[in-house]
């Protein structure tokens, strides 16, 4: 289909569902919509734009690029914009837009979006493809590159209605969302992000969510990496057991991992995995490609094991709990064993608030007056770590997944739902505009 058909037939889907539910807009929020619907072949057209410009998260020149195209756009909207380098932690950096002038009123907004992809510079996955349907095939389109356009649309909107003027709205798109590189770095890299979520009161994250935009994120789980370091006393397997002999390392490594599986294992939202081991005598771990092997003799008794996991929870009460648990485990050592557990702090979960469940229920409200139907909550269980994991304890209300609906991301099959675009941007308008007048 060419694109001025396609457009044509999205915006008179669009009249037609905006038609049901006219009475429940006010004649801002209908010119909110409009202005959406009729700029929607420009926010698909920058869409490809950015869509065919590789930005894997170690491009950084692909993710600078899709920063400063989109930069430019929000100086348009006389935003104040700035580029944060990321040298200082090996990534490209930051593109951060604020709206925050000294006489604005309302609640601070934070609008989160990110500008690298999974797709690396030599993946076969490089160009934006429409397949028909209203459903575009692109790396990054959806994960989450159609997020950055709502966001940009719904913005634009406010500012044609002459509303953004007043508003309370910073920006952050991160060049390094989908990598962020080893934990040392990570305080660093989500400073700004930090910085800004200190800063606002409400934050609205536009990833792709589960691709279904009949729901929203109001909690997501985070992850934490752990590390067990087994070892054990080498003789001859035929003394093991024996009091000057012990258990040895691989049935102390299988007694704990077992006790993880057989003491956490059914709490609610709570999932460990161990993702590999290695045991014997000797071994060789290469902590940063994660390979390794070992020897080991089936008449020795193994001295060395290493086991690596992650962890992945919904609060950080549950960490706290999770980890004292796998702690005990760990300390109730085999005989002439040792082991060391090591966690790193990985990626906060985003908790579940009234506030988030509130502000879901705002935006519900507002798809519902734009005739979209209602918004429920996703399950967290579903529901990966995102940026917004980051802010989600600085701010009063927060949810995410308000982006381009979508399927099969980070891989090469990864689509974008072209309808969503422009019915995202009309909900996140509304809901913003709704905010700012909510105190
Ligand atoms: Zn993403």
């Amino acid at each position: 289909m060419n694109s001025r058909l396609l457009t044509s037939l999205v915006f008179l889907t669009a009249i037609f569902s905006g038609n049901a539910a006219l009475s429940q807009l006010s004649a801002i929020e209908q010119g909110l919509r409009d202005y959406i619907d009729t700029h929607h072949e420009e926010a698909i057209e920058l869409l490809i734009e950015i869509v065919n410009i590789n930005s894997g998260t170690q491009n950084l020149a692909g993710v600078t690029e899709v920063g400063r195209i989109l930069r430019q756009r929000f100086d348009g909207l006389d935003m104040d914009t700035e580029w944060i380098d990321g040298s200082a932690w090996n990534r490209a950096g930051h593109l951060v837009a604020r709206n925050t002038k000294p006489n604005n009123s309302g609640p601070h907004i934070l609008l989160i979006g990110h500008l690298d992809t999974v797709f690396q510079i030599d993946s076969p996955f490089q160009e934006y493809e429409y397949l028909g349907d209203y459903i575009a095939k692109g790396p990054g389109v959806a994960d989450m590159k159609g997020g950055d356009i709502i966001i940009l649309q719904a913005l634009s909107a406010l500012k044609d209605q002459g509303l953004l003027e007043q508003m309370n709205i910073t920006v952050v798109m991160t060049g390094d969302e989908e990598s962020t590189g080893p934990s040392e770095y990570t305080e660093q890299a989500r400073a700004a992000l930090v910085a800004a979520a200190q800063d606002a009161d409400i934050a609205l994250g536009f990833e792709n969510g589960d691709g279904n935009p009949s729901t929203a994120i109001p909690a997501r789980r985070g992850y934490a990496n752990w590390e067990l370091r087994v070892k054990g006393n080498p003789a001859h397997s035929s003394q093991i057991f024996q009091d000057e002999v012990g258990a040895g390392a691989i049935f102390e490594i299988s007694r704990i991992l077992n006790s993880f599986y057989e003491e956490l294992s059914e709490e609610e939202y709570l999932t460990f995995n161990p993702g590999i081991i290695i045991g014997g005598t000797e071994l060789n771990f290469d902590s940063d490609t994660n390979r390794g092997d070992s020897f080991g003799l089936s008449n020795v008794v193994s001295q060395d094991a290493i086991a690596r996991g992650d962890l992945r929870m919904i609060s950080n009460e549950q960490t706290m709990r999770a980890r004292s648990a796998m702690e005990a485990i760990v300390a109730r050592n085999l005989p002439l064993t040792d082991a060391k557990f090591l966690m790193d702090a990985g990626m906060p979960p985003f908790q579940d608030s009234e506030g988030n469940r509130r502000l879901l229920g705002m935006f519900s409200q507002a798809s519902q007056d734009l005739g979209y139907g209602e918004v429920t909550a996703v399950d967290p269980s579903r529901a990966g770590a995102a940026d917004i994991s980051y802010v989600g304890d600085y701010v009063e209300m927060a949810i995410d997944g308000l982006g381009m609906g979508g399927a099969n991301d980070h891989t090469v099959d990864e689509t974008g739902d072209l309808e969503t675009l422009h019915m995202q941007a009309k909900r996140a308008a509304i809901l913003m505009h709704r905010l700012s007048r909510d105190d």
